[in-house]
């Protein structure tokens, strides 16, 4: 399966869909990562706060599959912000997933009671001058974070990771990101699978298209414009969320998913939580 890509705010492409690993173990991450690159994932989302950059590495180098076509994401963890701190963090990662350069570097969560973003940004804005960090981003930022950035910041991030599925739907930030050229990236797009993939709604759907109910959902996130990072690690469904871009979702039954917002989170409130 060929990935389209999304243009990001410095010019590079991101696949639109890749590969997330979020508690993986570390021991067990090597095999699902190559799956994946087998099934034609480019992209592989990690962080240093899921232990398991380590084995992402190793399966990288495993794989055979070029550096340059494959694009990396990790992220700097609460404990570590600040200036030196990310800097520091930064190498950490690089080293544990055998590199020398990242795809994207996100700040995972702006933790406002720590009041230190703003300053870690800036440790970001050095390390994309580096080049060592290709692309720089955040993660779980609010509107209020985000316009933080953008008055007292030199870059513009390039993605806003954040939690993104049809029962929570985020149409203020994907408005926001819109008008400043910054791409939204969903996390947990599944809203973690249970649930949400046993609505009845969606099973409807997934009949009619002759998908599964994780098809439809990521078919959403694609017509929505939405970067998006499934995580599984069964072989058929790593297989399987990957083959979204041979149909498409007419706008009546967009429409529909459009009704599925509950906006109850599956993860913790960015307001407060780091
Ligand atoms: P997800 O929405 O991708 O759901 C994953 C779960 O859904 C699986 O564990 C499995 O139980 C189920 N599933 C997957 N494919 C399926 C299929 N085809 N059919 C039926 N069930 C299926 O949840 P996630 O792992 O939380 O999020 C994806 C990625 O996003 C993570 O791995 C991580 O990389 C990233 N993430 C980032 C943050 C952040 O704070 N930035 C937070 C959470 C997750």
């Amino acid at each position: 399966t060929q990935v389209p890509n999304i243009t990001l705010n410095t010019g590079a492409a991101m696949p639109q869909l890749g590969f997330g690993v979020f508690q993986v173990p570390p021991d067990q991450v090597v095999e699902p990562v190559v799956e994946a690159l087998r099934a034609g994932y480019r992209s592989i989302d990690t962080a240093a706060v899921y232990g398991n950059e380590e084995g992402v590495g190793r399966a990288i180098a495993e794989s055979g599959v070029a550096r340059e076509d494959l694009f990396v994401t990790t992220k700097v963890w609460n404990d570590r912000q600040g200036y030196d701190s990310t800097l520091a963090a930064f190498d950490e990662s690089l080293a544990r997933l055998g590199l020398d350069y990242v795809d994207l570097y996100l700040i995972h969560w702006p933790a406002p009671a720590q009041d230190r973003y703003v300053e870690t940004w800036k440790a970001m804005e050095k390390l994309h001058s580096e080049g060592r960090a290709k692309a720089i981003g955040v993660s779980n930022f609010q509107v209020s974070h985000l316009r933080r950035l953008l008055d007292e910041t030199d870059v513009v991030p390039a993605v806003n990771q954040i939690e993104l599925h049809p029962r929570l739907q985020q149409e203020e930030l994907r408005a926001f990101h819109a008008e400043h050229g910054i791409a939204t990236e969903a996390w947990s797009p599944l809203g973690q699978g249970k649930g949400l993939l046993d609505d009845a709604t969606l099973a409807s759907l997934a009949e009619k298209y002759g998908r599964s109910p994780a098809q439809i959902v990521l078919r959403w996130h694609v017509q929505l414009g939405n970067i998006t990072i499934p995580k599984s690690v069964t072989p058929s469904r790593i297989r399987e969320n990957i083959q979204v871009f041979d149909f498409e979702l007419s706008d009546e039954d967009m429409a529909t998913l459009k009704g599925l917002e509950t906006g109850v989170r599956v993860g913790p409130d960015p307001d407060n939580f780091g």
